[in-house]
């Protein structure tokens, strides 16, 4: 598949490197991975955080003949490499929702003539199909996936768009994948490597082994947490950073921290941006020595001399785990970390799997939605009410879209908005006289068209039709050209996605079945993950050499003499919710009282089948949070989340024996 010359020579590498980035020598694993590169093989790199991944990508670029693409799943990462690229002189550019209309027109000028080596984009960025025709126009020499794990169902991050790429490679025709990450299991990282089929000589993976970290796993009771976390805090000098699950934890915690006398702020997604980002600043700056955030804080923060993390609650997944303890001492001074663990969140954390998990009613609800909907071989969506209507999560009905795709039965054509509506920020006679003749006139018949109430007015794209024929496309545009130009505020609502359908492929009796098992085998894969993170905390050998086992390392010694396991101190999780037993009466009065609301309200609950299923019960009984629910006013009976401190598997028993 290959068309390139011979692999650079290594001093030609060395001098590019020096020239170029300024660097003296290559960090471990770079060198190896540019060479497979510039010979053509397509790689698979595995490094730590902070370990020079984008290096691999930058260097190989400047010596490809054609552009590289890079695919990263966060604005902010995008920005950050693309501020290090410009400042090292290498032609490279985004096309993202920042830029206005010019702006990126402008980048497509440049990326088609040649100029920019690196364009970055988001994944979501495919879905477009003007962008998808634009570079399919274009030469492409290496595509590159950063936080490549984000592909794998298996991976700790799975992005459903992702799974895509594969194939927007082989339509692109684009010989060369270079795909990077900083943690992969051994499952992940063999998933990966046969998606865009890459050699398993060509995975290059340096050890994540540090051994100033010093892991340390701490049972405590969450009565005791407080107390705990300020002990810790106290004998340590220097910034941390405390993880917890929840954006009200983060809060509560920082506060106590607070009255303790500490420096301490907390951080989630929750706050707005500029918040946020004097947080991250103070923290970088040293004038907050302590941050209490949830995972949201972490991404691209490169502070070096990070002493201690915290894990306040148990993390997310080892994966998880790996990534937030990795941020400590960068700077290879000693550092440590803490978890404060016990097992009462546990049943949350599984809660959340299997909320994701759309029964079979829902998955045929949607199929049956694109039969009755399909107008002209198209069927148009907007998420969020599909989500509603068919009782599946967004990010599983995402998933559940991704999959249809991939089994031909519908394809991504482009997405609009559905709704607009703009407010003036400039006088409207000023915007007006500010443009040539014919622009000029084309603003005014849209703001005469348009229905303006006090404030606010929306485009009547039909008026703007029957009297001047002006195209919708060119309506929108105009407006937000004049919303980059901050002559106006534009608002807009009803993200609608468009879908062509394959409908011989929809004609299939087995569909839903094969669907639902392909949840079913996700919703086991992440069951598994929490139960090997408990093994994980609770076990007697060395942590360190676990971790690297986990992540199929093996450069890590068999006892690293710095954990606690290492120390003597085998951690067993206490759990305080000693099991309070529902008893069985209860448990049939809360099911009359979900079957008895559902029958009163027949007509809105669309997805119901005549009976209730037992997943639904149990979603009941336990509190989840699935989009029925919420629409129907269920979280307001007596009943609801009435077992939420039992384990999922332990309700359904019950709830089976109960209407046995
Ligand atoms: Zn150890």
């Amino acid at each position: 598949m290959t068309t390139f010359t011979p692999a650079t020579q290594p001093s030609q590498l060395h001098s590019s490197l020096k020239q170029t980035f300024g660097f003296d020598e290559f960090r471990t694993g770079q060198e190896q991975t540019i060479s497979q590169l510039l010979s053509g093989d397509s790689s698979l790199a595995i490094f730590p955080t902070g370990a020079g991944k984008s290096l691999c990508y930058q260097l190989a670029a400047i010596n490809l003949p054609h552009l590289t693409l890079v695919v990263s799943p966060l604005l902010a990462l995008m920005k950050d490499q693309l501020a290090f690229l410009h400042a090292k002189g290498i032609p490279a550019a985004s096309i993202d929702s920042t830029l206005s209309f010019e702006q990126s027109q402008q980048v497509t000028r440049d990326v088609r003539s040649g100029k920019i080596k690196i364009l970055m984009v988001s994944v979501e960025r495919f879905k477009n199909e003007r962008f998808r025709q634009f570079i399919e126009s274009i030469a492409i020499s290496m595509l590159v996936v950063d936080e490549a794990h984000c592909i794998s169902e298996w991976g700790h991050n799975f992005r459903p768009d992702y799974l895509k790429l594969p194939r927007y490679r082989q339509e692109l025709n684009v010989p060369l994948v270079l795909l990077l990450t900083a943690t992969a299991t051994k499952k992940v990282k063999q998933d990966m490597a046969r998606k865009f089929a890459i050699a398993s000589e060509h995975i290059v993976q340096t050890g994540f082994y540090r051994n100033n970290l010093d892991l340390s796993v701490l049972p405590v009771a969450e009565k005791q947490k407080h107390q705990t976390l300020l002990d810790v805090i106290n004998h340590h000098q220097g910034s941390g950073i405390v993880y917890v699950t929840l954006q009200h934890s983060a809060e509560k915690v920082a506060e106590f921290l607070q009255q303790q006398g500490l420096q301490a702020q907390a951080y989630h997604a929750g706050f707005k941006d500029d918040v946020r980002q004097k947080i991250q600043q103070d923290f970088m700056q040293g004038k907050t020595s302590i941050v209490v955030a949830t995972i949201a804080f972490g991404m691209g923060i490169d502070k070096s001399d990070i002493r201690f993390v915290i894990h306040y609650d148990l993390p997310k997944s080892i994966e998880n785990y790996s990534q937030e303890i990795g941020r400590a001492g960068r700077d290879k001074q000693n550092s440590a970390c803490f978890t404060l663990a016990n097992l009462d969140g546990i049943h949350t954390v599984e809660n959340f799997v299997y909320a994701d998990t759309p029964e079979r009613a829902s998955i045929d609800y949607v199929l049956q939605n694109i039969r009755n909907e399909v107008q002209g071989g198209q069927w148009e969506l907007q998420v969020l009410a599909l989500s509603n209507a068919s009782n599946i999560k967004q990010l599983p009905l995402k998933t559940l879209l991704v999959q249809l795709e991939l089994m031909g039965i519908i394809t991504a054509k482009f997405s609009y908005f559905a709704d607009f509506k703009f407010k003036f920020v400039t006088p409207k006679e000023q915007i007006v006289s500010g443009f040539n003749a014919d622009r000029s006139e084309f603003l005014a018949q849209v703001f005469s068209c348009a229905k303006m109430k006090k404030i606010w007015g929306e485009p009547d794209f039909e008026l703007m039709h029957s009297r001047y024929q002006a195209p919708r496309k060119r309506i929108v545009s105009a407006l937000e050209y004049l919303a980059d130009q901050q002559h106006i505020v534009l608002e807009t609502k009803k993200a609608t996605e468009v879908f062509s359908v394959n409908m011989a492929a929809l004609d299939n009796a087995d569909l839903v079945e094969q669907l639902y098992q392909y949840f079913a085998e996700k919703e086991h894969a992440e069951i598994e993950r929490i139960s090997k993170l408990v093994q994980f905390f609770q076990s007697d050998r060395c942590l360190t050499k676990q971790l690297s086992h986990y992540f199929d390392d093996q450069f890590a010694p068999e006892n690293c003499g710095h954990c606690s396991v290492c120390r003597g101190q085998v951690a067993v999780l206490p759990y305080s919710n000693n099991q309070l037993a529902i008893s069985s009466e209860t448990i049939a009065l809360a099911i009359a009282q979900i079957q008895q609301h559902f029958s009163s309200l027949k007509a809105t609950a669309t997805v119901l089948p005549k009976g209730l299923s037992i997943d639904t019960i149990c979603r009941f009984l336990s509190g989840m949070s699935v989009p029925l629910f919420t629409r129907t006013k269920v979280r307001q009976l007596s009943y609801f989340a009435v077992c939420q401190h039992m384990r999922y598997a332990d309700i359904k028993a019950q709830v089976v024996s109960t209407l046995r």
